[in-house]
């Protein structure tokens, strides 16, 4: 018997014309995790037949993948071996409290349907319990499914993947990675939308620790996981600190410094063909994040500037970054680029005219410039994509 996983990417099924290109972009990621495995497309489903060692838990890292299934094929005409294999698969699972079977047929001319198939494989497995293991059709503990195509059966347990839409079919954005919780979880979450994000960390080397950087790369790690691996662009940003802190109104800098922010990487997606800007932002989350500020800063860019977690509370992201083993990472205290330069008294609520009057008072065009040509460019991957 041989074994096979089985794919479901019900989101994909929703995009009518979409449908074949985010089809072929999920296969092309899945080919290129399991590369020792073979991946077909079958009839709306990914099949992966002859799966390498690891493939069902690189399964649970894919975006893309609604559901899989680990199981086997059998030639239409054994049948009743199938009710053998349920039992199996019951007798691999430890202690489960409920099941159910759930048939789908695809060749109608089958001789049984699929209640009856539901009904003879259920009764087999209840029959081998003893009676003892209950049938409970609404979220059972275990699901058993057997799909009923033109050329096989499939048999499989089924379980619940990652969901959303396959790696890189939205395009590009820029990613702003600061090293907190935020950013790396709304990275994340754009990811899952199918977003290839450009991190792009601004570091106040050397006044800020070379340690900030290693934690924008670890971060990133984890979530190369997901996307494959990432590109990181790291910006020099002492020299423009120092020269907003000497020009500008103090109760101002951090607007300005997001500002030089924006405006440089609104550059960088120029070149690199990203078509938006994101940002771990929440509205009200710190004095930064009103809706005043975000205007203010957001006006220095005519990209779209997407904040997947503008209406999320800290407790929601905290959860996250930890489900996603990232909390310990971010947590670890180090000083930031932006911690360097908090003013004590910082602006709530900019008056954008205070703002661009008070960006004429240094050269942003040359201090974009020199920190664009003095931006280092590395690629962050993971071992176990
Ligand atoms: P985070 O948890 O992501 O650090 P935060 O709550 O500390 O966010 P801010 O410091 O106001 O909030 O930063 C808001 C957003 O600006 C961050 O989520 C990130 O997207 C971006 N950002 C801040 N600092 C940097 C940096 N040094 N490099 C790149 N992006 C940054
Ligand atoms: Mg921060």
């Amino acid at each position: 018997m041989k074994k096979i996983l089985v794919v479901h990417y019900d989101e994909i099924g929703l995009k009518g014309k979409n449908r074949s290109f985010f089809e072929s972009a999920l296969v092309s990621d899945l080919k290129k995790r399991l590369k020792e495995s073979s991946v077909k497309n079958e009839w709306g489903r990914i099949i992966i037949y002859n799966p390498e060692e690891g493939a069902s838990e690189k399964l649970l890292f894919t975006p893309g993948v609604s559901s899989f299934g680990v199981g086997t094929s059998f030639a239409k005409e054994d049948f009743e071996k199938i009710k053998q294999f349920a039992i199996d698969i019951v007798a691999c699972e430890e202690n489960p409290e409920s099941f159910a079977v759930r048939a789908k047929r695809v060749d109608k001319n089958f001789p049984k349907t699929s209640q009856e198939v539901e009904r003879e494989v259920g009764e087999a497995v209840f029959e081998h319990y003893k009676r003892e293991l209950p049938v409970k059709l609404k979220n059972p503990d275990l699901l058993i499914f057997i799909e009923i195509l033109h050329d096989k059966i499939l048999i499989y347990k089924k379980q619940k993947g990652l969901g959303g839409l396959p790696a890189g079919v939205s395009g590009k954005a820029i990613s702003l990675i600061s090293g907190g919780f935020d950013s790396p979880v709304a990275t994340y979450k754009m990811i899952l939308r199918g977003v290839t994000p450009l991190a792009v960390h601004f570091h106040g080397m050397p006044k800020t620790p070379k340690e900030a950087i290693e934690k924008v790369k670890e971060l990133l790690k984890i979530l190369s996981l997901y996307s494959g691996e990432l590109r990181l662009f790291l910006v020099p940003t002492l020299v423009a600190m120092q020269t907003i802190a000497k020009s500008a109104p103090e109760k101002l800098r951090l607007i300005l410094l997001r500002r030089f922010m924006m405006t440089v990487v609104e550059e960088i997606a120029n070149k690199e063909g990203a078509q938006a800007i994101i940002t771990g932002e929440s509205v009200g989350q710190v004095a930064s994040q009103t809706l005043e500020n975000l205007r203010a800063v957001e006006q220095a860019t005519s990209l779209p500037v997407l904040r997947p977690l503008s209406g999320s509370s800290k407790h929601e992201i905290i959860e996250l970054s930890q489900k996603l083993g990232m909390y310990d990472i971010s947590a670890q205290d180090c000083e930031d680029t932006c911690s360097l330069f908090v003013p004590k008294h910082p602006e709530t609520k900019a008056k954008l005219d205070e703002v661009l009057k008070a960006e004429k008072n240094y050269p942003l065009q040359e201090l974009i410039q020199e920190a664009l040509l003095q931006t280092e460019k590395l690629t962050i991957k993971n071992e176990n994509f």
